[in-house]
């Protein structure tokens, strides 16, 4: 065998003309094998294909027994061929029946042919089969021809990523591996269940051209497309619009360091060298460094393969002139959008209707746009790890944002399933939304005032459809959170006007500022804590740079005018706090009034308990404020010393704890002494079986995420709460040392037939 025929340019552009013509699938496969046996100077030329069920079958050849196709299947990892496919490595051998993996196929005939080359048929780096050729002589392959049977390799992958080859299974075998079902968990982000199609919001660059004209043409495009993703890239980090398009700086700034790195650039231009298009040249680049990456068990390693395909992602989207991320104009109906991160802002650009559900590979529950995505009641699942690689756009695929699950092509069967889950929930919903009229009031006529909880203008909407009574908890930071740089005074005071005139008559608690800890504004350099939980954070950020403070009151005072403003402070650990707080607040409040400006009718002043130190200084508390709303989010994570974000603790105590529900009901008995209204709203009030307690403890007021608002109301219209209240003092006296009152409560549930 000489070496490879007019090299792997000219096999290329025959290629190309049979990957155009007019012919079946398996008379492609079949053309291809024998054009690259001819070419290649090799007696055999065979092409497996992995199968769903993990085996690989023979599906074309050229020298080995015609029989034997759809015949002859092996695993992976069994033989040379299944070596191959587990390893994602080219193997060439010259005597390949002395390999000690060699398993011999009679009904192949292959038993006289002595060397072997075989490469992995990759795509994304995810091996999809094997294409291999063998010659009668013992020889050594070269270097050229592995590159040559390689790259043809690649355009075979194309073939069997597009389902081409499908239909071309053995009868009840498990079809090919490429288009199977999977399941993957994330992290449940946003409830509800939506069923749709793959759209990536950073779509992968469609390679319509494999064989490149002009090879030296080809080698230019790449260098100067290098060229310009480097400077788009520079201009990203340097000029500051990393944070405006949501994008983490470090992750730019490692995809630049990738950038600039020679070992990268010299593989990409000898791919380029053997005849493919700059964008080929890329893939196929980027596909080698995944298969070895994905076999990494260092997860730093691991953690950088993200990083080196953005970097192909953007040089592709160079070399095609076309835009990094997804018009947003372009979204198909029932979408569900797949990112590996995204700014808030960009999803608020989607057109929500035709949006079925949202899925990060590296967001979690608190990142910025997971945030957006609850508030707009997309359903949504986060740290979805690998998704992106492991889809394409248009695929099947399902979401449930309750448990975290995700089906991509899903079998007809979970597809019927969920499309039941969803209907059901959509007639829980519509139930709940009958509810929205009637007076929220217990079975023996005690009145309960449910609120939500907002951060964006979007939320407002949800106090019409669901009837709440005002808005218990805006959380100011979250607006902070979702805009492109550090809203100034009088900005603010739009967005507070706006909230305020969505609200009309309903009252609406605004919180100050709580960022620090895991809430990180883009514009704003975060110190370097070693625990941010307890660290510089909320108010004390506030009273360290009071020009910020004093900046956001100033902004509610005026936004407020002339009706009343409900102002409340977060994260306050003793009283003085309050004082140096509200006397920045007066202060303001002076300024305004000298300055002829109108202020707030009346102003109601309050602060967020949520630190346990409070607890043993309530009566200081009491005397200070005129409301008190009860974190109880931060407040367990503090008073059993369990991060709320670490999954590992953050389950370990039920908020039933006879401790908690203790605390709470401290804080309302001496509220109600005071005459201080007291409100709850952490998640607890909007869990039905906890903001059961929480009304026995005597609680008459909640604020919750606006989907619980239903829930909440269908349980207390069912309540009796004077029967409930002496169950639950009943199960605080008895100290009999249960972990939690739950057990306890559900049966209360079930016997008196409350929904919870
Ligand atoms: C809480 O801590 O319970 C609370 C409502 O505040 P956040 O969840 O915003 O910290
Ligand atoms: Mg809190």
């Amino acid at each position: 065998m000489r070496g490879a025929l007019g090299g792997p340019r000219l096999l290329l552009r025959r290629l190309r003309e049979v990957m155009a013509e007019p012919v079946s699938a398996q008379d492609r496969l079949d053309k291809i094998v024998t054009l690259i046996a001819s070419n290649m100077v090799a007696e055999v030329c065979s092409c497996y294909v992995l199968r769903a069920d993990g085996t690989l079958e023979l599906y074309a050849t050229e020298g080995l027994k015609r029989e034997a196709v759809h015949l002859t299947t092996m695993r992976v990892g069994e033989g040379l061929v299944g070596l191959i496919a587990q390893s994602a490595e080219a193997l060439a051998i010259s005597d390949a029946q002395v390999h000690p993996a060699y398993a011999y196929k009679p009904e192949t005939g292959e038993e006289i042919y002595a060397s072997f080359l075989g490469v992995p048929i990759l795509r994304g780096g995810n091996t999809l089969g094997v294409m291999v050729v063998q010659n009668r002589a013992r020889r050594q392959y070269s270097d050229e021809e592995i590159e040559a049977l390689q790259t043809t390799a690649m355009v075979t992958a194309e073939m069997i990523a597009s389902g081409e080859l499908e239909a071309l299974a053995k009868p009840g075998s498990s079809g090919i591996a490429v288009r199977r079902p999977l399941m993957l968990k994330g992290s449940a982000i946003a409830d509800g269940v939506g069923l749709g199609h793959v759209v990536l919001h950073e779509p992968r660059v469609l390679i319509k051209n494999y064989v490149a004209d002009d090879v030296e043409a080809e080698m230019r495009r790449l260098d100067v497309s290098i060229e310009t993703m480097r400077s788009s890239l520079n201009d990203l980090i340097e000029n500051g619009t990393a944070g405006q398009s949501g994008e983490h700086r470090d992750v730019l700034e490692t995809v630049r360091m990738f950038a600039n790195d020679r070992g990268w650039i010299k593989r990409l231009k000898e791919a380029a060298a053997t005849g493919l298009t700059a964008e080929a040249a890329v893939e196929r680049v980027q596909s080698d460094t995944r298969a070895r990456m994905l076999r990494q068990t260092d997860p730093y390693l691991r953690e950088r393969l993200h990083d080196l395909d953005e970097l192909a992602n953007r040089l592709l989207h160079q070399l095609t002139g076309e835009a990094f991320t997804l018009a947003t104009d372009a979204l198909p109906n029932n979408a569900i959008l797949v990112a590996r991160g995204m700014g808030p802002a960009a999803l608020l650009e989607y057109n929500r209707a035709n949006l079925r559900g949202l899925i990060l590979e590296e967001g979690g529950g608190n990142s910025h746009v997971a945030v957006v995505a609850k508030a707009l009641g997309i359903p949504c699942v986060g740290d979805a790890s690998g998704i992106t690689s492991l889809v394409e756009t248009g695929d099947a695929i399902i979401i449930d944002g309750s448990t975290g699950d995700i089906h991509v092509r899903p079998q007809p069967d979970v597809q019927t399933a969920y499309a039941e889950k969803a209907r059901l929930r959509a007639g829980r919903l519509a139930k709940y939304r009958s509810l929205r009229d009637k007076p929220s009031v217990t079975l023996d006529k005690q009145t309960i005032s449910l609120q939500m909880n907002a951060g964006l203008l979007i939320d407002l909407a949800n106090l019409d459809e669901w009837g709440a009574a005002g808005i218990g908890l805006f959380r100011t930071e979250i607006l902070f959170m979702v805009a492109p740089s550090m809203p100034r005074a009088s900005a603010q005071e739009g967005l507070y006007r706006a909230v305020l005139s969505s609200a009309g008559e309903r009252p609406v608690t605004f919180r100050t500022l709580d960022i620090g800890g895991d809430k990180i504004l883009p514009y704003m350099r975060a110190p370097d804590e070693e625990n941010p939980a307890l660290g510089w954070r909320a108010i004390r950020i506030g009273l360290d740079r009071p020009a910020l403070l004093r900046t956001q009151f100033r902004a509610l005072l005026r936004a407020a005018e002339g009706r009343e403003l409900r102002v409340m402070i977060p994260m306050i650990g003793s009283v003085t706090e309050i004082d140096q707080a509200r006397a920045a607040f007066n202060k303001e409040r002076e300024h305004l009034i000298k300055h002829g400006h109108s202020v707030p009718k009346s102003i109601k002043f309050g602060v967020m308990l949520e630190i346990p130190s409070l607890l043993f200084d309530l009566d200081a508390l009491m005397s200070r404020v005129d409301f008190i709303s009860i974190g109880s989010n931060d407040l367990m994570q503090f008073l059993f010393a369990v991060d709320r974000e670490n999954k590992l603790v953050a389950n370990r105590f039920d908020p039933l704890h006879p401790a908690m529900l203790r605390a709470l009901h401290r804080i309302v008995e001496t509220a109600n002494t005071y005459n201080v209204q007291v409100s709850v709203c952490g998640e607890m009030a909007g869990r039905p079986i906890e903001a059961l307690a929480l009304l026995a403890l005597g609680f008459r007021h909640l604020s919750m995420s606006a989907a619980s608002i239903g829930p909440i109301k269908a349980m207390l219209l069912k309540l009796d709460l004077s029967a409930v209240h002496s169950a639950v003092m009943r199960g605080l006296e008895q100290n009999n040392g249960a972990s939690s009152l739950r057990p306890m409560l559900e049966e209360f549930a079930h016997t008196h037939k409350v929904p919870v």
